[in-house]
């Protein structure tokens, strides 16, 4: 997409709210990269926007329509492919234009940590964000403000891998915790890339294929199965909405300080 220039942008449809805004400034802005943060991608264009893309659950961006949820049309010149195509089923994806560096509509973006494969993301920093919280440590990873790019799967394999309880409070995980669970982030989402991601129902990269890390899975929709460490069963729960997945015996909450 690098370098091309767009010279179409068409919503399929009617889309309310804010997931969708600014596509009619995108004809005649080239896109001058592609970048991430966390799970949204950047494309800064050449007439001062962002384009701005998160797939959601069910997101795809596709140079051929392969299903019958298409939400964008982008006419692309020049090159191979010149239409590209949002598709998204369940429709928690995003596709707009900002201005460009203007997150403030985004707030998930603004406030976005460190990237966890990044030199910037260190231990101790990560120690410092947790004890600037008192919300339980999954809720909190979810946010990505203590860090970017954790989603449901990866914060329950590395919250297990680390031996913290999700609901422990953020504040009070301990240091040595806090200093493997950064670990953990880092080794679990480094091994999901090499394998490409997780493919439970809907992920495809961007060449169609599934990712295969969910045979790698330790505890994530494993609940009633064995505990790869201790044996016992995993658990599973609802924190904050979420499916959660966990050993309560390796993940113990840690005992309230006597007053
Ligand atoms: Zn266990």
């Amino acid at each position: 997409m690098t370098g091309r220039t767009i010279v179409r942008a068409e919503l399929s449809e009617a889309l309310p709210g804010p997931k969708y805004v600014g596509l009619e400034r995108a004809p005649g802005q080239r896109i001058l990269r592609v970048g991430r943060r966390g799970k949204f991608l950047i494309l800064p264009l050449s007439g001062g926007d962002d384009l701005i893309v998160h797939l959601g659950m069910t997101g795809s961006v596709s140079p051929t329509p392969s299903d019958k949820h298409v939400r964008v049309r982008l006419g692309l010149n020049p090159g191979p492919n010149p239409e590209l195509y949002f598709q998204d089923a369940r429709r928690f994806g995003r596709f707009l234009l900002v201005p460009s560096g203007r997150y403030e509509t985004l707030p998930t973006l603004h406030a976005m940590g460190p990237e966890p494969l990044a030199p910037e993301f260190s231990a101790p920093a990560f120690y410092r964000a947790l004890q600037a919280s008192a919300a339980p440590i999954k809720p909190y990873l979810l946010s990505q403000r203590p860090v970017s790019g954790v989603g449901n799967i990866y914060a329950d394999e590395a919250l297990w891998r680390a031996r913290v309880h999700p609901l422990t409070p953020a504040k009070a995980v301990s240091k040595q915790k806090a200093y493997a669970l950064a670990e953990a982030i880092r080794v679990v989402l480094a091994a999901s890339l090499e394998f490409r991601g997780t493919t439970l129902q809907d992920y495809r990269t961007v060449n169609g294929e599934v990712g295969s890390y969910a045979s790698q899975l330790q505890v994530y929709g494993h609940s009633g199965a064995p505990c790869p460490r201790c044996g016992r069963a995993i658990s599973k729960t609802v924190v904050a909405g979420r499916g959660t997945h966990f050993c309560s015996f390796c993940q113990r909450l840690p005992r309230a300080r006597p007053v």
